[in-house]
């Protein structure tokens, strides 16, 4: 079983949720499990996913995925932050990249690179 995480920041979301529907055959095969943070978790849910959703975003839900991400719980997060926006919990979202470095953990910050990383799964 893979843990995948989805995040996506506000700008983002309607290209998360292309991406999860572009990406059906593979994102719903009974191996993977889906979390994501809540207002992510909600809009995946509505996609027709089955999510177990954290927390929202500014509320703590990146600091828990980030969390899971140290105790090796997640084998790969799918990130799609906006670089034109600004966000509350900026502190919350360099840790939860640090520590997919911190614990060599796959990381997609864009849908090119995620299209690509779910391909090797
Ligand atoms: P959200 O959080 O899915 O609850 O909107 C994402 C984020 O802003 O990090």
């Amino acid at each position: 079983m893979k843990t995948i995480a989805i995040i996506a920041h506000d700008g983002k979301k309607p290209e998360m949720v292309q991406f999860l529907n572009g990406n059906r055959d593979i994102l719903q095969h009974k191996n993977i499990k889906l979390i994501a943070t809540g207002t992510t978790g909600s809009k995946t849910e509505a996609a027709g996913y089955e999510v177990e959703k954290l927390l929202s975003g500014p509320l703590g839900g990146d600091a828990q995925i980030a969390a899971r991400i140290a105790e090796k719980k997640v084998d790969m997060v799918i990130f799609f932050r906006d670089p034109l926006d600004k966000h509350p919990h900026e502190p919350d979202v360099y840790m939860l990249m640090r520590l997919c470095d911190v614990h060599n953990v796959p990381l997609a910050t864009n849908p090119a690179t995620a299209k690509l990383l779910i391909k090797g799964l």
